[in-house]
């Protein structure tokens, strides 16, 4: 069976439903094929996203996926000091806790309402080619072989993607970019529901704890640590569990879920397109290196992927140098925070509980609400001249 679109998206997640949408709002013909018989379960995801980009995708905060909003993040030394971020300044994972299941099939109706088609338990096994240049992709769906030709592939599968290996872009992570993940859904605990809460220090090697809540006793609580750092199968889970055994508030809670994952945090890689292919979201390895969030930029790349490729379709040519437009949009747009918060995990990931403690001991003095990065800065400088250096990188300069 053969089938002919002009751009197949491949992968449903955010990143592939916002490039479906935006490519076929301009007429064009598209296929989003998802390998998952569901859109968007199971989540494997701590559900955390900041507010102020929805409107550049087009969507209107809504009751139907949004479970709790946050004021902002609350980040931990591993002594029990912290410090207040307002949700403004926080980061890609602090404002709304989402239902990211009911999100992920939201942009997906909008995709299917701008004219997208959707195959799901439908994936792609490899890419057709024809004189080296892509083609389409081979899918596999409801047990049957089926090509489908088309003049642009997105790549949108994810953090395990294959569509880049299969075009010959070099997407390999290192264990050091890499955090591995374990989550779990607690009912029946108690805390300050109005923050998202960040530890930082030995209890997640390279990585980090977090407590998003999804309602007054409800969250998701997980951890990410550098796989480079896991000595043994099922560490992260240990450690975690360890972590919440420790803390009476959290230990009494229920699981009602618990989900294991992980995603890149590595610097930006050399090249997100080539003849007839574009990459977008955790396939081009665009998620934030400090935090691992990346809906956001999923999206964002999502929506440029898809405006771009419909450009190629008017110009009639779909060459990496045309879709190179692609690459440097969203460079324009990210690349540089990217660069800055690979570095910025690089310097905290070799930090000990003793210079977290220091440092984060120092930040608390201050109120971020008030005072600008360089005024907190210029304040701990005063206090604690040796720290200087670290705090620069904690604070992203
Ligand atoms: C434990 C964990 C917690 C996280 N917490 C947060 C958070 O709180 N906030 C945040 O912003 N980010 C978080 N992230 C990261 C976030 O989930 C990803 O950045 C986001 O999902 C990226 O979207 P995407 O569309 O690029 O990829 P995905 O959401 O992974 O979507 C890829 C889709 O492609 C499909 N697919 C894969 N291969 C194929 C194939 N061969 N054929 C067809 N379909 C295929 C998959 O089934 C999937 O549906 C977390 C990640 C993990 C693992």
């Amino acid at each position: 069976m053969a089938l002919e679109y002009d751009v197949l998206v491949i992968g449903a997640g955010p990143a592939g439903c916002t490039a479906a949408r935006y490519a076929a709002d301009t007429g064009a013909h598209v296929l989003l094929a998802e390998k998952r018989q569901e859109i968007g379960t199971p989540v494997r995801c701590g559900e955390g996203i900041s507010k102020r980009w929805l409107d550049e995708i087009g969507m209107e905060p809504s009751g139907r996926w949004i479970a709790h909003e946050v004021d902002g993040a609350r980040i931990f030394s591993p002594d029990g000091s912290f410090f207040e971020v307002d949700e403004k300044l926080a980061g890609n994972e602090c404002g709304f806790v989402i239902e990211r299941d009911l999100f992920d099939r939201a942009l997906a109706k909008r995709a299917i309402s701008s004219g997208a088609e959707l195959m799901v338990r439908t994936s792609a096994t490899g890419l057709l080619h024809e004189n080296g240049v892509v083609t389409g992709a081979r899918l596999r769906s409801f047990g049957k072989t089926v090509d489908v030709r088309a003049k642009i592939v997105i790549g949108a599968d994810g953090y395990e993607s294959q569509v880049g290996r299969w075009a010959g872009i070099e997407t390999s992570l290192k264990p050091k970019d890499v955090d591995s993940c374990f989550q779990y859904t607690l009912v029946g605990i108690e805390g300050d529901c109005g923050f998202n809460d960040f530890y930082l220090g030995s209890h997640a090697p390279g990585g980090y704890v977090w407590v998003f809540w999804k309602g007054r006793d409800i969250a998701n609580v997980g951890i990410g640590v550098q796989l480079s750092r896991i000595r043994e199968k099922g560490q992260a889970r240990r450690l975690l569990d360890n972590f919440i055994s420790k803390r009476e508030e959290l230990s009494r809670g229920r699981v009602i879920e618990q989900v294991s994952g992980a995603y890149s945090i590595c610097a930006p890689i050399e090249r997100t397109t080539t003849d007839g292919v574009m990459l977008v979201g955790d396939a081009a390895r665009v998620t934030d290196p400090v935090t691992g969030g990346g809906i956001r930029n999923a999206c964002i790349l999502g929506k440029l992927a898809g405006q771009i490729a419909a450009e190629a379709l008017e110009a009639g040519d779909a060459s990496a140098s045309f879709l190179a437009k692609y690459e440097r949009f969203w460079r324009d747009r990210l690349e540089e925070a990217l660069y800055r918060n690979w570095m910025v995990k690089e310097k905290l990931t070799t930090y000990t509980d003793e210079q977290f403690n220091k440092i984060i001991s120092a930040i608390s003095d201050y109120d971020w609400e008030k005072l600008s990065v360089l005024e907190i800065l210029n304040a701990v400088k005063e206090k604690y001249p040796e720290l200087q250096a670290d705090v620069e990188a904690i604070l992203g300069m």
